[in-house]
């Protein structure tokens, strides 16, 4: 099956004219087969999509999130994030059941493909239902096990629970969905793991060749916290056990020291997850963002969970990473619009080892689209396109989105995600269970 969008405005982010006016698109199956200014040659019954009015993007890529805590949005508001871990995020975890995962996530998947994000990177539990979520509604996924353990024994580590789900998750979930789906490893965090759990993991990784998510100096008490226990930064830490000679995605880096981006920097397939609004809501910090883009880190963006934003839609990731740290340097000229659309598209799909595949508006690259509706108000007049794409769009400028061909929404309907239902089950019965209520 082919469709061919006509006469659109192709974002292609390609360097000095980053978008084609007047453009036709042809996806052949679950590919781009071609991008230009004249019609290419197509079937007879190819699908054609007027593109007046609209723009072509890539589909966005959520590098760092936790698509069940969807349940726990607005939850627990206003505290610190030792206190909002402990207090109220993990006992209200503990309640969690795969029936409220299930709802919760398709209620971010929803949220997700309908604001103009195709993919995502997460970390959670219950990873096999939140992956049959994603294959079911014809999304890509990286998903792994986070792995919160304590413990310094090897043996004991192999027999926890976690360490046995990871494992299953390899076994049952690589490569499902036609490759919609990849396993990831994952250490939580440098304040809820041991060295021997990195040196496992580290391990597990090698092995099977996967990438490592994790959550790296996110606050300045773990930060800190870890230089006054080993005498280094969770980075350092972290490098000394050989965690970054695997290519790892790592969430945060609000605190990450001149010497550690300088080190990780060189190491393959690292990229660095800059979650702004998480990082404000929770006031955890700023990342460092002129430091990791003159030293050539690749950065992507993420929401992070929706109980630590609240929203899974990009526009704001991408609109923030634009605008804060030029606040903060002041510095006009820091993180140009093509760069924070960048991070959303092409550093999201180096965040999930996806490079060669999609994140780009090109011949070649999956069919991973998204179609903006420019007939809106906030949208005109369009001096610069991709101006207003990263300072005035939002998720509901979003008229349709594709993964691998496959039309996921379109004008106000989801076509592989029983949006109603999810939103039921969220409300009746995945909100109270994790508040306590049920
Ligand atoms: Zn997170």
């Amino acid at each position: 099956m082919q469709i061919l969008f006509s006469k659109i405005a192709a974002v292609t982010l390609e360097d000095g004219a980053p978008v084609l006016e007047n453009a036709y698109v042809l996806v052949d199956g679950t590919k781009i087969t071609y991008v230009g200014t004249e019609e290419p040659p197509h079937d007879a019954d190819c699908e054609i999509i007027d593109g007046s009015g609209r723009a072509l993007l890539p589909g966005f890529i959520n590098a760092h999130t936790h698509l069940p805590m969807t349940a726990l949005r607005g939850y627990a508001d206003g505290i610190p994030l030792d206190r909002w871990l402990n207090e109220f995020i993990f006992p209200a975890e503990d309640r969690l059941d795969a029936r409220a995962v299930r709802a919760a996530t398709d209620l971010a998947l929803a949220e997700m493909c309908s604001s103009g994000s195709v993919s995502a990177s997460d970390m959670y539990m219950f990873c096999g239902e939140i992956a049959d979520c994603a294959v079911r509604a014809g999304m890509k996924l990286n998903v792994a096990r986070g792995l919160v353990i304590q413990s310094e024994n090897p043996e004991e580590i192999r027999r926890s629970q976690g360490w046995r789900e990871q494992e299953e998750l390899l076994r049952d979930w690589q490569g499902a969905g036609d490759g919609l789906i990849r396993v990831d490893a994952s250490i939580h965090g440098e304040y809820t793991s041991t060295p021997q759990l990195w040196d496992a993991v580290r391990d597990f990784a090698m092995a099977n060749g996967l990438r490592i998510q994790l959550h790296l100096s996110e606050t300045y008490a773990e930060h800190h916290g870890c230089k006054e226990r080993r005498w280094m930064t969770p980075a350092m830490a972290l490098m000394a056990t050989g965690v970054f000679d695997c290519p790892v995605t790592a969430a945060h880096g609000v605190f990450l020291e001149k010497d550690d981006i300088t080190a990780l920097k060189f190491k393959r397939g690292f990229v660095l997850a800059h979650c702004p609004v998480s990082n404000l809501k929770l006031g955890s910090g700023i990342a460092p963002m002129r430091r990791l883009l003159e030293n050539g880190v690749t950065v992507a963006l993420g929401t992070d969970g929706a109980s630590s934003n609240d929203s899974h839609d990009m526009f704001e990731e991408i609109k923030l990473a634009a605008m804060l740290h030029r606040g903060v340097e002041q510095d006009a000229e820091l993180v140009t619009p093509v760069q924070a659309l960048k991070m959303a598209t092409e550093g999201g799909a180096a965040a999930q080892g996806r490079g060669d595949e999609c994140g780009k508006l090109a011949a070649g690259y999956d069919a991973d689209l998204t179609v903006l509706d420019l007939s809106r108000p906030g949208l005109h007049p369009q001096h610069s396109l991709v101006s207003n794409i990263v300072y005035c769009a939002r998720g509901s400028d979003v008229y349709m989105t594709l993964c691998r061909g496959r039309t996921l929404y379109r004008a106000g309907e989801w076509k592989t995600i029983d949006v109603e239902r999810a939103i039921y089950e969220v409300d009746r019965y995945a909100a109270p269970l994790v508040s306590g209520r049920l």
